[in-house]
């Protein structure tokens, strides 16, 4: 039932701007169909100020249009008790009302328990026309001539708008995956979030959840198209600061986070549009998403850093023997040559070499691709099942419907082209000492080196820079006048 608010909770709630944008009136009138439980939800955009939503959901009852489009009425809540375990998206009963004063609103709609449905237009809050009419069911809110009354807001709407409006619908529709979309002409059935994901974004995530958090990451950016950074809280996109920093901090360059709390926890009623939310207990938070991104996958050598490197007595590794390091550079020698390491490319390399192993022995999950490679070139077939790739013969072609989930569709290409493997080499220099920032005392440099002396390759890192640089222990000693 919508009834008015009562003027106490009206004040509590921020009310304010509405409607400031089409974007933003579009995103009201999805929620509102998302609230009333559509299943499916139609958005017919033509311009930034005639456009429609259709939904299925439960309807309005013939009775209650008017309430409807009035200021501060809604059937969500009705004490202050209902705001706090809010989980519905709307809240202020405004929006509708706010619509109405800026344009020809047409609200067709039929309840549930109803056998006739109805319809109200309003025009710039004045009601055109009001009464019962045949209609199937759900809801449908056509919006006609948007700020025909406010030409200040009208000019000031920007250029992209239409493009805007699309990206405020997609994101409730990657929120609301149990729910099927029609965006114009394009169809989003009820599928799983991966799906609807890959459906809008067009990209395949990596993915790690626990607790409330699920988390879809890529560590590497696909520059053919946008970058996707998204975070919802309880299904609302929000914009967070604190989150995308430590993201950020952890080299996650593209993602789409899904924390789901307790209403009791969160306060999205601090800003108009919604999309600011303050979390009672923000630190938690963090600290879970955190521990979240720590979870590694793997096992890498982790080396102890210290303040800086102390002398130590030194110990031979066979046949390379090290001297001494600073914070960038190991000095060894094997008798013939002396060996100026990167510290840091000596690390990469190992840290490679150690997920290859891994890799062979199957010990990462494989994750389903949305769309399998197929391949016909046979001797790289056989490099990929050496790679713990599970490549199938299909006819006269092969097939790749899954991948060890720490290597992307991207690396198949960069192995195809005799390139090391993309992925891995980006996950094995982020685990890596990093140069001239972290110390690490000789004995830990010295277990280094001896896991660099089991290493395949030892010239170059995955990235194809040389690994140390090295002078004939002969040539200087001719420098020194010696020889
Ligand atoms: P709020 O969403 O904050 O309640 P609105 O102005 O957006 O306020 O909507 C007012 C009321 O109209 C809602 O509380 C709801 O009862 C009804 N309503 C609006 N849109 C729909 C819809 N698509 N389906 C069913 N009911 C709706
Ligand atoms: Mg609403």
């Amino acid at each position: 039932m919508i009834r008015r608010l009562n003027e106490k909770l009206i004040s509590k709630i921020a009310a304010g701007q509405i409607a400031v944008s089409p974007s933003s009136v579009v995103k009201e009138l999805i929620e509102n169909s998302l609230d009333a439980n559509a299943s499916t939800v139609t958005v017919l955009i033509n311009s930034p100020f005639n456009f429609k939503v259709i939904d299925d959901g439960e309807g309005i009852p013939f009775k209650e249009l008017p309430l409807a489009v009035e200021r501060f009425s809604t059937s969500k809540i009705e004490n202050l008790e209902d705001f706090l375990k809010l989980r519905t998206y709307g809240f202020r009963g405004e929006a509708l009302h706010a619509i109405s004063l800026f344009s020809r609103l047409i609200l067709k709609s039929r309840y549930y328990m109803e056998e006739v449905g109805g319809i109200i237009v309003v025009k710039g809050g004045v009601v055109e026309n009001y009464e019962p009419i045949s209609f199937s069911s759900g809801t449908a809110v056509v919006v006609e001539d948007l700020y025909f009354n406010v030409p200040v807001r009208k000019k000031g709407v920007s250029r992209n708008e239409k493009q805007k409006m699309k990206n405020v619908v997609e994101d409730l529709a990657i929120a609301n995956e149990a729910v099927a979309f029609k965006i114009n002409s394009i169809a989003y059935p009820v599928s799983s979030k991966i799906e609807r994901i890959y459906r809008i974004t067009g990209k395949e995530f990596e993915l790690k959840e626990k607790g409330f958090l699920t988390l879809f990451y890529n560590t590497r950016f696909d520059r053919s198209s946008g970058r996707v950074k998204k975070v919802f809280v309880n299904r609302r996109p929000v914009i967070s600061k604190e989150i995308a920093e430590l993201l950020r901090k952890h080299h996650i360059e593209e993602y789409i986070l899904f924390i789901e709390l307790s209403p009791s926890e969160i306060d999205f009623n601090v800003s108009p549009l919604k999309d600011k939310v303050v979390f009672r207990d923000l630190a938690n938070v963090l600290q879970s998403l955190e521990s979240l991104l720590n979870k590694n996958l793997y096992f890498l050598p982790q080396f102890k850093t210290v303040r800086k490197v102390e002398e130590e007595t030194s110990f031979d590794y066979g046949s390379l023997k090290l001297i001494g390091a600073d914070e960038t550079v190991a000095i060894c020698e094997d008798g013939k040559y002396y060996y100026f390491f990167d510290i840091h490319l000596l690390h990469e390399r190992v840290n490679f070499e150690m997920i290859l192993e891994r890799l062979k022995e199957g010990f990462f999950e494989e994750k389903r691709l949305m769309t399998p490679i197929y391949l016909d070139n046979s001797p790289m077939v056989v490099k990929l099942k050496r790679l713990g790739v599970n490549v199938k013969r299909d006819g006269k072609r092969f097939v790749i419907s899954s991948l060890p989930a720490i290597i992307s569709r991207e690396d198949i290409e960069d192995i195809l082209n005799g390139k090391e493997p993309e992925s891995v080499a980006s996950s094995a220099c982020k685990n890596a000492i990093k140069s001239g920032v972290e110390f690490v005392s000789k004995l830990e440099i010295e277990k280094l080196v001896a896991l660099y002396m089991k290493c395949r390759e030892k010239r170059v890192c995955p990235h194809g820079r040389p690994i140390f640089y090295r002078i004939k222990k002969r040539d200087i000693l001719k420098k020194l006048g010696r020889l």
